[in-house]
């Protein structure tokens, strides 16, 4: 693995052969950072952690702290799933991240992931779906498809009237302690010498093309050789222009249900994780906190991510109680015991934002994980990493994640046209 010194012994030649000296490779004046990352989310958090790893001098910088509870990564659970349409990018990546949190749990040496077998419930095979079962053909993933009577045979405490088959993820899915976790990476990411700071940070002064300061709001200055900003639902709050067309905020909310006393049907790992292409949302077994489910929300709500409550919407709560008494007949009763309402960050196309930013050569931006980012952390860390050092990466997922290739879109709530 390249280290710091043959990192700027490197970097400086490029530069040199590129003519100019790239921010990293001038040694950093006095307490300068090689990198300093702003927001310490699934995005910052582990962009950090494998910079810091990588033997560079990082500073992570998160005005609220690490999974803090307006952050989009501070749910408890988040689902890790190989199962994305026609999107083969993400099955690939979510098979590789997934290997790549099992040996980060053994690191941590805490459970964090709970693995599961993820349903998707279905009456026809949508394009989406057809396309899927040939990913994982073609990356050799594991799947089931059952019909109704071995889905009832299977799952006994769900109801399967008004599904005809199910599409079965098998070791390729879990469900991961999202909140548990990037408090984990951070601690891990200082006890390794990294940098951590709780501020807002903006951008300060430049010189060209180069950003050489954050500005903080307690009216300090920090230096570094490189940013990035990694702020995810507060990309197009700190950069209205560039990030304001290209990013869409909205709440999604997701209830726990209190499960039966002494039952554990509806619990990891006998309950799996589900998505329902019939009646919408998805959901998880109970780990701790409840039978979790997400109803399809029917429209966005635009959701500023400093200033917007977190309090559950009743059509919302109405229709998560419908569906768990249709979907899970013995829960019909049970009890909503805990509510999240989170904010998802998207892209028109749900394609991930990595891109340098066009008018600095040294500060990069790093979000657009839409509601499907967190599976990925690990594998943005390392790939960003890439870039950053200026490792060899796959020119079309490159291409992929540049910001010029995300469509312009009318974020929800913003005046018509
Ligand atoms: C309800 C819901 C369910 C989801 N389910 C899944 C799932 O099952 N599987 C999955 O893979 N993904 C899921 N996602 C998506 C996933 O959670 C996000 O894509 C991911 O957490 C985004 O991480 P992030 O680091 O970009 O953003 P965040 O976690 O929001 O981190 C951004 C950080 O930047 C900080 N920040 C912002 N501006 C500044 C500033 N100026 N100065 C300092 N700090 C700043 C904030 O405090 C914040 O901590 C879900 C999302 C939601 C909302």
């Amino acid at each position: 693995m390249m280290d710091r010194r043959s990192f700027l012994k490197d970097s400086a030649g490029m530069a040199a052969a590129a003519g100019a000296v790239p921010a990293v490779a001038r040694a950093q004046p006095g307490g300068a950072y090689d990198v300093a990352v702003v927001g310490a989310g699934a995005f910052g958090g582990w962009i950090a952690l494998v910079l810091r790893e990588r033997g560079l001098k990082v500073l992570s910088i998160d005005e609220y702290g690490p999974a803090n509870p307006r952050a989009s990564s501070a749910g408890e659970t988040r689902s890790i799933r190989s199962g994305y349409g026609a999107q083969a990018i993400y099955s690939s990546w979510a098979a590789t991240a997934l290997k790549m949190w099992k040996l980060r749990q053994a690191e941590f040496g805490r459970t964090i992931l709970y693995p599961n077998d993820r349903i998707e419930l279905a009456n026809a095979w949508s394009p989406s779906m057809l396309a899927q079962r040939k990913i994982f053909d073609d990356l050799k993933i594991p799947y089931e498809v059952l019909d109704q009577a071995a889905l009832r045979v299977r799952y006994p405490q769900m109801n399967f009237d008004d599904v005809s088959f199910a599409f079965i993820e098998k070791s390729s899915a879990a469900v991961i302690k999202a909140r548990e976790s990037m408090i984990v990476v951070s601690e891990v990411f200082q006890k390794k010498g990294g940098a951590f700071r709780i501020a807002r940070a903006v951008p300060g002064a430049a010189t060209g093309r180069h950003m050489t300061t954050l500005k903080l709001n307690d009216g300090t200055e920090v230096a570094a050789g490189q940013v990035v900003f990694a702020c995810g639902p507060w990309s197009a709050k700190m950069f209205p222009k560039l990030m304001g067309r290209k990013v869409d905020v909205y709440r999604s909310e997701y209830y726990y249900w209190g499960v039966p006393a002494g039952d554990d049907r509806f619990s990891w790992p006998k309950q799996p994780a589900w998505h329902d292409h019939i009646v919408g949302g998805y959901g998880f077994g109970s780990i701790e906190r409840g039978l979790k489910y997400s109803p399809a929300a029917l429209g966005r709500v635009a959701q500023d991510p400093d200033t917007a409550e977190r309090l559950a919407t009743d059509y919302l709560l109405k229709r998560g109680r419908d569906y768990i008494g249709h979907r899970f007949p013995d829960m019909r009763d049970a009890p909503i015991l805990e509510t999240r309402v989170c904010q998802i960050e998207a892209t028109a196309d749900d394609h991930f934002v990595i891109d340098t930013h066009p008018d600095y050569d040294n500060v990069w931006l790093a979000s657009g994980g839409g509601g499907h980012g967190f599976k990925h952390g690990p594998l943005v860390g390392e790939y960003v990493a890439d870039r950053l050092m200026g490792k060899a990466t796959d020119p079309e997922t490159d291409k992929l994640f540049r910001l010029a290739s995300r469509p312009d879109l009318q974020p929800t709530g913003a005046g018509a046209a």
